[in-house]
């Protein structure tokens, strides 16, 4: 039993933590189902991301167009030799969002919904004598607000990749969490255009200098540039990783205006419930595409699927439908998360493979398919025989039948 700091003595259906795409589109779905719900976010810091989202997500989660700040209609995808290989994205488009406004437009229409919205920084939960969730926050955000309590029947922990919810609530399975770390340069767009930079084009590098097993990146999002790269590996220094890509590009003398890194996890956890009243959507169940880091689209398609299963245990009483949250994205996306794992881990692994995987990328039907897939989040089943092709060349060069 505890003595809650401040209680407002309610009891809430749920309480979302954290207010980045999974609780926002969590928080949203409950409100707009009727649900008494709390969306707890700490403000005051902008998610550091590059911002590429796919046309899908636009779609699937109603999403105006109007927040993009950019459209960006070529990939250039570049080897550690320097070759490079532009694929087109045909007639669709890799939208830049910035996540200040992106994130906050969310929350505003989770709040519209009908969703409360509360500013503070989770501390831990505890439970009362009538064994119901109690949520302990810090007022505010900072370290001195003041500490607060609210009740609630449901929690739903979409508090990012180091998750304080997932660790009390699954400390065995957010032990179990794989991370590359990611670190980007917000600077200004340079005002002309030259091999190194494009505003329409995403330059993507793959060569172990700029990160030993994963890429580096450069998104123009209009008037700012996203200059950044991840990896996995302890001691690569990511700061001077960006600085080189800097140098090499001719980005070093434009304005810094921030500099930011955030873990990205890299596999989704064994559980995402507590098989009674915790789920955990997004960066917090670990659930982001291996091989190109891609987190938005999965963390809001997490919120509605833990928004669902949430909806279902209340409607029901049937804790058992949480767990259906992860049976459901795994069944709808595992396939392409398990393709794109064993990519990057044989791909990413050396620069003589990188320097394969760049002319791979010249062939049509693998650019096509890629796309295809990026924009619609499925495997493309309508071209057996281009599927059948790729699958052959990439056998030849995973075996080394192929030549180099
Ligand atoms: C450098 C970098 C570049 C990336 N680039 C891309 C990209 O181009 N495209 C893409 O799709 N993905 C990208 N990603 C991944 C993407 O940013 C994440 O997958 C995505 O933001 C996950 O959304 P989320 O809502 O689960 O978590 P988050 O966006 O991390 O949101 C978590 C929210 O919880 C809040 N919070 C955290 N702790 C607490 C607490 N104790 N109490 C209250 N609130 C709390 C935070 O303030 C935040 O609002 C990138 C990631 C990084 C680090």
């Amino acid at each position: 039993m505890i003595a809650p700091a401040t209680s407002i003595g309610h009891t809430y259906d749920v309480v979302v933590v954290g207010g980045g795409p999974s609780g926002a589109t969590a928080a949203h779905e409950l409100a707009r189902a009727g649900h008494d719900v709390a969306l707890l976010d700490r403000a005051g810091r902008i998610k550091p991301c590059g911002g590429a989202v796919p046309p899908q997500l636009m779609a699937d989660f109603d999403v105006p167009e109007s927040l993009l700040v950019n459209r960006v209609d070529t990939a250039r995808i570049i080897s550690p030799k320097g070759r490079h290989v532009d694929i087109p994205v045909g007639d669709g488009f890799v939208g830049m969002v910035d996540r200040d406004v992106f994130d906050e437009w969310l929350r505003e229409r989770a709040a519209q919904a009908g969703a409360r919205r509360i500013t503070g920084s989770f501390e831990s939960f505890e439970r009362d004598r009538a064994d119901r969730l109690v949520i302990r926050f810090r007022e505010g955000g900072s370290r001195s607000g003041q500490l607060r309590s609210i009740r609630t029947r449901m929690l739903v922990g979409a508090d990012g990749a180091l998750s304080r919810v997932a660790r009390q609530a699954l400390p065995d399975e957010a032990a179990k969490a794989q991370f590359v770390f990611a670190y980007h340069e917000v600077i200004a767009s340079p005002e002309l255009e030259d091999e190194h930079f494009g505003a329409a084009r995403c330059d993507v590098y793959y060569e172990g200098e700029l990160s030993p097993d994963f890429y580096a990146w450069v998104f123009p999002h209009g008037d700012t540039t996203s200059v950044g790269t991840g990896s996995a590996r302890k001691g690569f220094s990511l700061r001077e990783a960006v600085s080189e890509l800097r140098d090499r590009t001719g980005l070093h003398d434009v304005e810094t205006i921030r500099e930011e890194g955030a873990p990205i996890p890299m596999k989704p956890l064994p559980r995402w419930d507590n098989g009674k009243d915790i789920i955990l959507a997004g960066d917090a169940a670990g659930v982001v595409a291996p091989s190109s880091g891609e987190g938005i689209f999965y963390a809001m398609t997490g919120g509605r699927f833990a928004a669902d299963a949430v909806h279902a245990a209340l409607a029901t009483g049937d804790v058992r439908e949480l767990a259906r949250a992860r049976k459901r994205f795994l069944r709808t996306h595992g396939q392409v998360f398990w393709v794109l794992g064993i990519m990057q881990r044989f791909w990413y692994s050396n620069d003589r493979r990188r320097e394969r995987f760049v002319r791979i990328c010249n062939d049509r039907d693998v650019q096509e398919l890629t796309f295809e897939g990026y924009m619609r989040k499925q495997l493309v089943k309508a071209r057996p025989l281009a599927h059948a092709k790729i699958f052959w060349k990439n056998i030849g060069h995973l075996t080394g039948l192929a030549r180099a």
